[in-house]
């Protein structure tokens, strides 16, 4: 038998299908359509063919993230910040901070040292601080991929600086930089410091004192312009699983199998 965790966010749905001995034997993650429910559901799917595994091996299903409660055959829905906490502590039992950057908005978690939550800071306001920020940017200015901009910044020897601290008002400070034919690794370095600082400033704002160990989690820790930003900031290495985005379904997996009994 397995337990599930169904991590549906604002921009990607991931599942993760663990054993009894609370291993990992399938996963997925997938990018979310205009149906969450549908999504959500993909994503289960996926994982449980990935395991070559069906529904009736299923003992109990938790689902998180902001469409936890769209998908409807979830045993419990429970908070993203319990999950997120509970899942990478499992990868990483000496973590005391995390920073989660996902689709359309970031966290900041402190927890103590038998990893419970002490303290948690989030925008979901704003796309400035989120994934969202660089897509935008990299669809709109650049016509790249997200993925491809960690790779270019590392070519950068000046990072400008963006000020703004509005998306829509970045977006007319790198056209006006551009202008000034400033390079576009130099500008996309800027890009990935300001995201960077930004969430930092807004875990500071709340008196969090990134302690170590540091995970960095979500979909923007696989850009390596923004692993690399928020080290400078924070002086200090962040640690960033192989698969980043999977923590807060991990998380709620495990809840899954305590609430199961198993
Ligand atoms: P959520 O859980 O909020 O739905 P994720 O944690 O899955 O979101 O993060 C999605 C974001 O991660 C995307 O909007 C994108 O900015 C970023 N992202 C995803 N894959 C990559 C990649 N390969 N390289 C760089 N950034 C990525």
């Amino acid at each position: 038998m397995v337990c599930v965790g169904i991590d549906v966010g604002s921009t990607t749905s991931k599942a993760v299908l663990i054993n009894g001995n609370e291993e990992i034997v399938a996963y997925s993650i997938l990018r979310n359509s205009h149906n969450l429910a549908a999504s959500g559901r993909k994503a289960l799917d996926i994982a449980l063919s990935n395991g070559k595994l069906s529904e009736n091996e299923i003992s109990h299903i938790v689902s998180t993230g902001y469409g936890r409660r769209a998908i409807g055959f979830q045993n419990a829905a429970e908070p993203e910040i319990i999950c997120h906490a509970k899942g990478t502590v499992k990868m990483v039992p000496t973590c005391r901070s995390i920073i989660d950057i996902g689709g359309q908005d970031s966290k900041i978690i402190e927890l103590d040292e038998k990893g419970v939550v002490k303290k948690f800071q989030m925008n979901d306001k704003c796309a400035a601080g989120t994934g969202r920020y660089l897509d935008k940017l990299a669809a709109d200015i650049f016509q790249v991929g997200v993925e491809q901009l960690g790779q270019i910044s590392l070519k950068s020897e000046n990072p400008l600086v963006i000020s703004a601290q509005c998306t829509v008002f970045a977006e007319s400070e790198i056209i006006s930089y551009l202008s000034q034919s400033k390079a576009n690794e130099d500008i996309i370095a800027g890009m990935h410091n300001s995201l960077a600082k930004r969430v930092i400033d807004m875990g500071k704002s709340a008196f969090i004192k990134f302690k170590k160990d540091i995970v960095f989690s979500g979909g923007v820790a696989k850009n390596i312009g923004v692993i690399n930003a928020l080290e400078c900031l924070l002086r200090q290495k962040v640690i960033v699983l192989e698969e980043p985005q999977l923590t807060a379904a991990l998380g709620a997996a495990l809840m899954a199998k305590e609430k199961s009994g198993a």
